[in-house]
């Protein structure tokens, strides 16, 4: 029998792991030149807007949350189906998590759902671009501004994906990007966030290491309350490795996207009752290529048997108002129906760059195995 195909799996090339050594041995294994070059290349990529890293794609949108004051008594919106993150970071900056109801076609924020759930304690918006397929970007910002909202994109998943040619991250406001070992690209663990100004990149500058800033010629100050929140240049060399490979890493990706749809037919839905992702190869990075099963089999049920065929299958994600610590805040089943159906039935084929198109076929192969019997 075949190896076993993971989901997903990072490629570092051997140029990389040069570099990492050479930091190694350079003296200077934390935060110094690897971070400003990084921070210096995304910005070129970004339209020149302001870029700084950290530690995680989680902390990039806490801070971003912090650099608008958001807090005690304000609502953010944002979708049921991510990352727990999402909507935890609302929670830790002390502000309440609206949720608003997916599109069952693009497994995103649906933004009708989202203008129905603005109050007058709304304060800004954290939509997900799900396997790296953003939103009605133009919708969006047409809404924020029309109520005066705040965006928080969470674009964790979604470098290297566009909308009308410019990259998620060179318009917009705040845009949160992530670089744990999954993401397309990664430093192992870290994040960057793309700022509208010096004064927010300064803000952010502080919020990522204790609050403090140079003052003077030989002092520091301190006047916020920061936290320890920055990239390492051990994690920056990694950072810059992937992103010379960003192009390839997308393109082989939208191949990879392509060979999936081609290979399993336009009959594939209609035979075995599951759906596929929204065929863009435009925008999306397909950072993950999702299918929802037909309610006739559990999740449980295909991983395991996929698993028995030596493949590997992620879910991204469970629904998070079921989980215990927002049920207790008084969420519960019902309220976000598609959500609920699609967090209960989505899984996560094999995608990633260093994968090839018998990859593809074999994974097909078993899934219509398992689908059809
Ligand atoms: C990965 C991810 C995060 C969190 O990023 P970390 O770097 O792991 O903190 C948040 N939201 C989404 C949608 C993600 O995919």
């Amino acid at each position: 029998m075949s190896e076993f195909l993971p989901f997903s799996r990072p490629s570092i090339d051997e140029a990389t792991i040069a570099s990492v050594a050479e930091t190694l041995r350079s003296g200077w294994i934390t935060s110094g030149p690897k971070v400003q070059e990084f921070e210096k290349q995304l910005s070129e990529y970004f339209g020149g807007r302001p870029v700084r890293t950290f530690n995680s794609g989680t902390c990039t949108m806490e801070i971003a949350l912090r650099i608008a004051g958001i807090g005690h008594g304000d609502e953010v919106i944002t979708t049921p189906i991510s990352w727990v993150a999402t909507a935890n970071v609302i929670l830790e900056v002390g502000a309440t998590p609206v949720f608003a109801d997916v599109d069952p076609v693009t497994r995103n924020i649906d933004l009708d759902k989202v203008e129905a759930a603005i109050t007058p304690r709304t304060k800004a918006i954290i939509p997900v671009y799900l396997a790296g397929k953003p939103v009605d970007m133009d919708r969006l910002y047409k809404i924020a501004a029309r109520h005066k909202l705040r965006v928080v994109e969470d674009a964790a998943q979604a470098i290297g994906s566009t909308w009308q040619g410019k990259p998620i991250g060179s318009f917009g406001d705040f845009v949160s990007f992530s670089f744990q070992a999954n993401k397309n690209i990664t430093t192992s663990e870290g994040g960057c966030l793309v700022l509208n100004n010096a004064e927010e990149a300064t803000l952010a500058e502080k919020y990522r290491l204790q609050g403090v800033t140079r003052s003077g010629y030989d002092g520091i100050e301190v006047d916020v309350l920061g936290g320890k929140f920055n990239m390492t240049d051990i994690a920056a060399a990694i950072g810059l490795g992937q992103f010379a490979q960003l192009n390839v890493i997308t393109a082989q990706r939208r191949k990879l996207a392509r060979h999936y749809f081609a290979t399993l037919g336009k009959d594939f839905e209609v035979q075995t009752g599951a759906q596929l992702p929204p065929a863009d190869f435009e925008n999306t990075n397909w950072h993950l290529f999702q299918i929802v099963l037909p309610e006739r089999i559990t999740r449980a049920d295909f991983m395991a048997r996929m698993k028995d065929k030596n493949i590997g299958i992620g879910y991204h994600y469970a629904p998070i108002h079921l989980f215990k610590l927002y049920r207790a805040l008084g969420f519960k089943e019902g309220m976000f129906p598609i959500a609920e159906r699609v967090g209960r039935q989505i899984v996560s084929l094999p995608m990633f760059a260093a994968m090839n198109e018998s990859d593809v076929e074999r994974t097909c192969v078993a899934m219509c195995e398992v689908l059809k019997n």
